[in-house]
């Protein structure tokens, strides 16, 4: 028997297979990870392939040494879906596999964590002393660990055999996964029509797009498609798209399948994601809720695959390699005969356009709605600020009359408020009112926001701090001023206007410690605080029953992007912030600050119209020739010298410029050249780009290849290749 391996280095040199004896009695599988000798030295390894023959003469191949574990740690569909991978992303095969296991698992350190417990096996023995009777009592009702027993007298009555001693593998449960059972709720009318369709596709497969406005009850669906799965003893991933939102969503998915639910994310400590890994594994818990790398578990015979808030950026990777977690689910789920279920309030432009009339068999998802909230709660009514009005007032607030008015209101009856502005931090920028001078960061093309907390100015791309100057740094005028609104900000004005209130903040800073997350989430939801000021982070799919007030503060701030997406990103956001509110018993509302009251985007987020939005949008997209009409692909050079970062991206266009040319794929080229990148400096380094537009219908694959060639051969500059980039900076 030999065993063709795949070295666990990720460099091109080793991206292909090596073929390794296996040894008498060892038992390989597909999948497994193995310690083989390389060169001189070892490595590690995961079979690709078993074989009877070999065409390399014996005494050149080398044996395995030896098993990481039993069973094979990828399974045989999940070797194929790397592959898979492989040629989507222009990643090497370890790279993939890589995802499929938690790295701490890969590179050994973590086991299970075993007990010791004692169990009393000479029920009737007599024994002597209080304290031997007080254990012999205590066994009776049950086994009991080692460590809560007294030591001498539990030793005396295993010497005498009453008492046996054996070894328990205990599990470290992940804090979300708790919670008292509770009974399936009665299905509206539009869940259950939802509920049967789905459901009716386990056998065989299906690809659903559920758009159910905010409050729907989209998560019921998803819990009866997984529930009919499990019946059928398959297995199911929810993914949602922040670690943020999974401890909701598995406390949800927990009260109704228990033991069967589990986690799988990077926030969890190596010992609890290895245990929750093992445990899908063996198939004890057989629906897993994660968010984007989750995709990857380890569940077997898997009957759906559930994307929760499809539309979320973050589903897409922004290292290499560079996956789409919808993507490799729609892989994995017709790989697999599995249900593919994408859900949403907002759907991405491009899962909607796919849930249209005309689109191919092959690339399309079926549209089921959930138009209303449930129990007939209607929308909140969303009113919009024009905030250049406030101005001509005399208001010089951060908050209009009208949420100043609706925030008295709301926390007068006892109710809660969420507040969005999508910026952390106390202001945006720092500026010179004499001169114009902005205060940018030394190392990245970027201005700094100033942090009250600390007093410091930060670069949010590097992290760099300095000093807030008193002075301007250019004309040394004293008028150095603080412009545009933070998340510090909007709390300071909630504090000033409303003394007694209490106020949470939830943004990357206040998050950074590990299930910090959870602990503003659950002291918001018991009621601790009144209001909860945050970022994009507390717009997306947080269910609290006692919020009423939903204030935007500043719609305009992703409006105006420098992205093809800034106007969807501010549709969805308007959306889902307003969909917060008024999800219990009572009404909710929702103010919205904007200084452009008649954009598209904001109008026809407040009137809550996604098809319309979606047929202006699709319009302006395929107008301008930007995805899914197009694909963009980019490779970015970044160099310590600017000119060394330019040079590399000059030739790589020279070169893409002959391939296009020589390959025939002009005609579906809108656009390529190479240019800086409109951040042109990072982290004190240059970066410029190759980019490339180019018409659906074109050689997207070869194309990239070629374009993964060009950047794995640059010189004097890192390349990196990125196919519609979430991030165009
Ligand atoms: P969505 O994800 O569509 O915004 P959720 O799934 O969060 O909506 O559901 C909104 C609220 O309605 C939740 O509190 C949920 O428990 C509740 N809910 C959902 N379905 C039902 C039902 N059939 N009966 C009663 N309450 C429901
Ligand atoms: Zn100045
Ligand atoms: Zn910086």
């Amino acid at each position: 028997m030999y065993a063709n391996v795949i070295i666990d280095r990720a460099s091109d040199a080793l991206d292909h297979v090596f073929t390794y004896a296996v040894p008498e009695g060892m038992d390989v599988r597909v999948g497994q990870q193995v310690r083989v000798p390389l060169g001189s030295s070892r490595a590690d390894g995961f079979v690709v392939e078993t074989t009877e023959e070999c065409a390399l003469e014996a005494a050149r191949i080398k044996p395995i040494l030896g098993l990481r574990f039993a069973e094979p740690v990828i399974l045989p569909e999940m070797m194929e879906l790397a592959q898979w991978m492989r040629g989507r992303y222009n990643c090497n095969l370890v790279e993939a596999l890589r995802l499929m296991l938690p790295a701490e698992m890969r590179r050994g350190g973590v086991h299970a964590r075993v007990t010791r417990v004692a169990r009393l096996v000479r029920p009737d023995a007599q024994v002597r002393g209080p304290r031997q009777r007080e254990i012999v009592e205590r066994l009776r009702a049950g086994d009991v660990e080692t460590p809560l027993l007294p030591a001498q007298a539990l030793r005396a009555l295993v010497e005498k055999g009453v008492v046996e001693i054996y070894e328990r593998e205990q599990r470290r449960a992940p804090g979300a996964l708790r919670g008292e059972p509770l009974p399936d709720p009665e299905l509206t009318r539009a869940q259950r029509r939802a509920a049967q369709e789905v459901c009716a596709a386990l056998e065989g497969g299906g690809r659903f797009l559920l758009h159910g406005v905010t409050g729907s009850g989209k998560t019921e669906v998803y819990i009866r498609l997984v529930r009919k799965a499990l019946e059928m003893g398959k297995s199911c991933v929810v993914l949602v798209p922040e670690i943020a939102l999974t401890p909701q969503m598995a406390r949800w998915f927990h009260q109704r399948f228990g033991a069967d639910a589990a986690i799988l994310h990077s926030g969890l400590s190596a010992g609890e994601k290895y245990d929750e890994w093992q445990r899908i594994r063996r198939g004890e818990a057989r629906v897993v809720i994660g968010a984007r790398s989750a995709v990857f578990a380890p569940a077997q015979n898997l009957g759906a695959i559930v994307v929760d808030e499809e539309h979320e950026g973050s589903y897409q990777s922004d290292r290499r390699p560079r996956y789409d977690a919808r993507e490799v689910a729609w892989q994995r789920a017709q790989a697999a005969g599995a249900v593919l279920l994408l859900g949403s309030a907002t759907p991405s432009v491009s899962s909607y356009m796919r849930a249209m009339p005309g689109v191919r068999p092959e690339n399309r998802l079926t549209l089921i709605e959930l138009p209303e909230r449930v129990g007939g709660r209607p929308l909140p009514e969303i009113e919009v600020v024009d905030m250049r009005r406030e101005f001509e007032r005399g208001n010089r607030s951060i908050f209009s009359a009208r949420l100043s008015e609706a925030l008295g209101d709301c926390l007068e009856h006892g109710r809660q408020a969420m507040l969005l502005i999508n910026r952390r931090g106390h202001s945006s920028f720092v500026s010179c009112r004499k001169c114009g001078y902005v205060v940018k960061c030394d190392a990245c093309d970027v201005s700094m926001t100033y942090h009250q907390a600390e007093n410091v100015l930060r670069c949010h791309y590097c992290g760099a701090e300095r000093p807030v100057p008193r002075k301007c740094p250019s004309c040394e005028s004293p008028y150095i001023k603080f412009f545009g609104v933070g998340t510090e900000q909007v709390v300071e004005e909630v504090r000033r206007q409303f003394p007694d209130a209490v106020v949470l903040r939830m943004d990357y800073d206040t998050t950074r410690k590990k299930d910090a997350h959870a602990k503003i989430l659950d002291a918001f939801r018991r009621g601790d605080a009144d209001v909860l000021v945050g970022t994009q982070m507390i717009a997306k799919g947080l269910d609290f029953p006692n919020v009423t007030l939903s204030g935007v503060v500043a719609a305009d701030m992703t409006l105006n992007l420098p992205d093809y997406r800034s106007v969807e990103r501010t549709f969805q956001l308007i959306t889902q912030m307003a969909g917060r509110a008024g999800r219990a018993r009572h009404p909710g509302r929702v103010v919205l600050q904007t200084y452009e009251p008649d954009h598209y985007g904001i109008r026809l987020a407040a009137s809550q119209d996604f098809r319309a939005f979606y047929l202006r949008e699709s319009a302006y997209r395929r107008g301008a020739l930007y995805p899914p009409f197009t694909v963009i692909a980019r490779i970015v050079f970044t160099a310590g010298e600017e000119e060394a970062a330019q040079k590399a991206a000059q030739a790589a266009e020279t070169e893409l410029n002959d391939f296009l040319d020589r390959g025939g794929h002009r005609p579906d080229i809108v656009q390529m050249r190479a240019l800086e990148c409109p951040v042109k400096r990072l982290r004190g380094e240059y970066r410029y780009q190759v980019f490339l537009k180019m018409y659906f219908k074109a050689d997207t694959r070869s194309i990239t290849a070629q374009m993964q060639t060009l950047a794995d051969k640059a010189e004097g500059a890192r390349a990196e290749l990125e196919v519609n980039p979430v991030n165009l900076l």
